[in-house]
């Protein structure tokens, strides 16, 4: 495998809400060496700030302007992924559940969207990166050099995602598969950048597989795009 052109690769894994994109995104780039940013992160820091702040999601106007003075970083390191906001950790109150139920209607103010994409092709830069969310290959990152778009049956989704809710936040399956429906039919209806896969995304559903076989799915994918490419 040509190192050069990995170290300058992107690859955009979007999907459905706990369709298992994170520890996916993570595991690819672990294993190919590449940094890794979790662009729901941003939407949900985004989202936590208005919460904080008292603003009201359901204002677009008030969400848009209060949007301007936020300050966002994200570390990109796969094995310790982290999330700033104006200099505070906020890595655990994203995953609060009153965060989960803002993001969608934070993440679909125009100006919102607009502040973030910038941000995260700034983060992008060069290539040499895993970015997982709703646009990536849609918006964000049109060029990357490989598109997966994961889905799962909610069922599978709901069963995976409350397995990995922290003690504070237990949640039964039932109204995990509830919360996850909602948003992924907010976000695919949203008229910015809604939830869909690009034209030349790969689909991959990880229902019946486990985390390592997705992984090595998505790993082969991006080898032979790597030794496509330079044999063109
Ligand atoms: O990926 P995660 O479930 O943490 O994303 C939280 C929310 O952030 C999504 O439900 C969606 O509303 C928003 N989002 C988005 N665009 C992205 C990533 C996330 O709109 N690229």
């Amino acid at each position: 495998m040509e190192s050069e052109d990995l170290q300058r690769m992107v690859i955009a894994i979007d999907g459905t809400a706990g369709s298992g994109k994170s520890s996916t995104s993570r595991g690819v780039a672990a294993r190919l060496g590449l940094r890794y940013l979790d662009s729901g992160a941003m939407y949900r820091a985004m989202a936590w700030q208005m919460l904080l702040k008292g603003v009201d999601v359901g204002d677009p106007d008030a969400v848009a302007a209060h949007a301007e003075s936020v300050r966002i970083e994200s570390g990109t390191d796969p094995a310790d992924p982290t999330i700033h906001l104006s200099g505070t950790d906020v890595s655990r109150q994203i995953r609060f559940a009153e965060t989960t139920m803002a993001v969608s209607a934070v993440s679909a103010v125009p100006r919102v969207r607009e502040l973030l994409v910038h941000l995260q092709r700034a983060i992008i830069g060069e290539g040499g990166i895993v970015v997982e969310g709703r646009d990536i290959g849609t918006v964000v990152a049109p060029d990357a050099a490989l598109k997966i778009y994961l889905v799962a049956d909610p069922a599978a989704r709901a069963a995976r995602r409350s397995a990995e809710l922290g003690e504070d936040q237990v949640q039964d399956v039932r109204s995990v598969q509830q919360d996850l429906v909602r948003r992924d039919s907010v976000d695919s209806t949203r008229a910015t950048s809604p939830l869909s896969a690009a034209d030349d995304a790969v689909v991959v559903d990880s229902t019946e597989l486990s985390l390592d076989e997705v992984v090595e799915t998505i790993v082969t994918l991006a080898e032979d795009r790597l030794s496509s490419q330079a044999g063109d």
